[in-house]
């Protein structure tokens, strides 16, 4: 079936530049340049406002794009509403149909990321939104080139900024206003050189990067802070446990002490952007041998041919959307 809108397949030769056709907005594709809001919008309605960061990749075979984990994504969205107090006006039947509608109209056969958000909407001029506010659902997306087909590292450095905690701002709710905070250790990095920062909880222990979370490894085995630690409940470091115990890589999950950082003989990060990002460098320090260690490497592999949907094994996880369905059969 193909439900995109008529213009979306006229316009089928246009490439996909910086934005797509179309955006999904309460239940409607609307073209991009139409999905406009008032300024009003745009202040204490974004304080409360909650999103998920999905990835469709592009089948190994390039015959499909494959929605990884979107049904653990979406529950992500609604538990983060939950908490936030929002009520969306989609189930997550609706939000998942509406993600493939948008892929499909919006004619992706690379890999593509994904971005619902929810908001209240209105004229919002309260600044604590009221419990249950109307509520916008919103779905962008865009083209993202995966880092997983070369070597890569980052360099990373212990911010000075702590991670907001549970008893202040939950980091379990992936809340627009919880990226002040990484915000603010990032560009704490960036200032001092590095790429990315790593974030101590309140208890002054690991907890993670502004996007991701991050595991270490030490004499062959893999540790990761527990999901108590002030980190997002993230589907990548799921993940990942579940492909490191399938390899027989040993995993704990516990209080993380920053000095273990300097002991590791790998870091990576954990995350639907970053995917398994190796760290080389811990507050200039060299991590194992400065090159992305054998740990990250595998993981990184299997990573990849999961998501590609070479891995029969973990089909459940994977939504699949026929790229022949899309262009007609032009594939
Ligand atoms: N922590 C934070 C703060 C994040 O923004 C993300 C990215 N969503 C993650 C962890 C990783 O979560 P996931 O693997 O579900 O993308």
């Amino acid at each position: 079936m193909n439900t995109a809108p008529a213009a979306a397949l006229d316009s089928l030769a246009s490439p996909v530049t910086g934005h797509p056709d179309w955006i999904w907005r309460n239940g409607e594709m609307v073209p991009w340049a139409e999905a406009k809001i008032h300024v009003n919008a745009v202040g204490h309605a974004s304080v409360s406002a909650v999103f998920e960061g999905i990835k469709a990749y592009r089948s190994a075979d390039g015959s499909r794009l494959l929605a990884f984990r979107l049904d653990e994504h979406l529950k992500r969205l609604q538990e983060s509403a939950r908490i936030c107090r929002l009520e969306l006006p989609f189930d997550a039947a609706g939000l998942r149909a509406a993600v493939l509608d948008l892929l499909r109209a919006n004619r992706y056969r690379e890999d593509t990321y994904i971005r619902p958000w929810a908001f209240p909407t209105g004229v919002i001029r309260e600044q604590m939104v009221p419990a249950g506010a109307l509520c916008e659902v919103v779905i962008d997306t865009w083209p993202f080139h995966s880092g997983l087909d070369k070597e890569r590292g980052c360099r990373a450095a212990v911010s000075s900024w702590l991670r907001i905690g549970d008893a202040s701002t939950p980091p379990r709710v992936k809340a627009f206003s919880n990226y002040h905070n990484g915000r603010l250790a990032m560009m704490e990095a960036r200032e001092n050189g590095h790429d990315w920062p790593i974030m101590l909880n309140e208890r002054h222990k690991l907890s993670e990067g502004p996007g991701a979370c991050i595991a270490l490894v030490r004499d062959g085995a893999v540790v990761t802070p527990s999901l108590s630690s002030g980190v997002l409940e993230s589907i990548t470091r799921a993940t990942a446990l579940t492909l490191l115990e399938e390899l027989g890589v040993p995993v704990a999950e516990r209080e993380v002490d920053r000095s273990e950082l300097y002991l590791a003989d790998e870091v990576f990060f954990m995350g639907t952007a970053w995917e398994i990002l190796p760290v080389t460098t811990v507050d200039g320090l060299r991590v194992g041998t400065g090159r992305p260690g054998p740990v990250a490497t595998v993981l990184g592999a299997e990573y990849t041919r999961l998501v590609r949907g070479e891995r029969d094994r973990y089909a459940d996880w994977l939504t699949e959307i026929q790229i022949q369905d899309l262009y007609g059969g032009e594939g």
